[in-house]
């Protein structure tokens, strides 16, 4: 009757106002929370420091889907023309709050896209450069698991969730290029999957023994000596490495822009 009705036309309404969501995340001084305020701002404005606030901060943004509009997309206004709403979601990078961060990653509904955000300038620093591998090594590890419970019998597939790697601070000139970044990501997560996994290659058991839980455990393909983006795409997962910067007085943020409105 009509009461049914209606409760599926508002439960139907609420699933649609319930925009897209796209995190931001990555070690803290990478550029999040500036990247987020330039998005929302629509460009030039300087932004502020970094928050202090422990909670992920959201901010609602217009992509525009307008072939014509690709190079001047940012935050577009509603009436110009068509355009996506999604949310960007801010997530506190400190360590001590980082299982929050996982935490979203997991439950987060309508999750689109990744944005994966480090300081190209820092990482050739191996203090910097292991902390940032392992955040992204335990935020890839989340997605694929993510993906094989969705792809278990009964469940209803999901679509893998892409990553960004936005190689940021490109103005500085310690900075690494884009495909540096990807490979001493690469390297060094192969390191830490070595050690995280060590005892499950050299147990002496072949991979066809292995139960499925410890595969659930090996990040990429099971077994392999070198660790590669490539390996997350037999999850669905697409990983994408690509520069830009922020805070300059012509922030460089456009190709990051550019991918996720390709996402949402
Ligand atoms: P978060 O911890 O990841 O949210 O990082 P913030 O957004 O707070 O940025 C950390 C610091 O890096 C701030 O001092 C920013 O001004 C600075 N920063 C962010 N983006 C850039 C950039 O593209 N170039 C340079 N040189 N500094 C940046």
């Amino acid at each position: 009757g009509a009461p049914v009705l209606l409760h599926l036309i508002l439960a139907r309404s609420v699933t649609y106002i319930v925009p897209p969501v796209v995190l931001l995340l990555g070690p803290s001084g990478g550029g999040k929370t500036a990247l987020q305020t330039v998005y929302e701002r629509g460009g030039t404005a300087p932004p502020p420091p970094t928050r202090t606030s422990q909670a992920a901060q959201s901010v609602e943004l217009n992509a525009s889907t307008d072939a014509a509009a690709r190079t001047t997309h940012r935050n577009h206004d509603e009436s110009d023309g068509t355009y996506t709403k999604f949310l960007l979601v801010d997530t506190p990078g400190h360590g001590k709050l980082r299982n929050t961060a996982l935490g979203k990653l997991r439950r987060a509904d309508k999750l689109r896209a990744v944005v994966f955000v480090v300081d190209a300038a820092a990482l050739g620093e191996p203090e910097a450069l292991g902390p940032a591998a392992q955040y992204l090594y335990d935020v890839l590890l989340v997605l694929q698991k993510r993906k094989s419970a969705a792809a278990a019998p009964g469940k209803e597939g999901s679509a893998g969730v892409p990553v960004l790697v936005a190689a940021n601070k490109m103005d500085l000139f310690t900075a690494l290029p884009a495909a540096m970044v990807r490979a001493a990501l690469e390297t060094e997560i192969t390191r830490i999957r070595a050690s995280r996994s060590k005892g499950l290659l050299d147990s002496g058991v072949g991979a066809d023994d292995l139960g499925a839980e410890e595969h659930d455990g090996w990040l990429g393909e099971y077994g392999s000596e070198k660790f590669t983006f490539d390996q997350m795409q037999e999850f669905d997962i697409d990983v994408d490495v690509l520069p830009g910067t922020v805070t300059a007085e012509e922030p460089d943020v456009d190709k990051w822009w550019w991918w996720i409105a390709q996402r949402i």
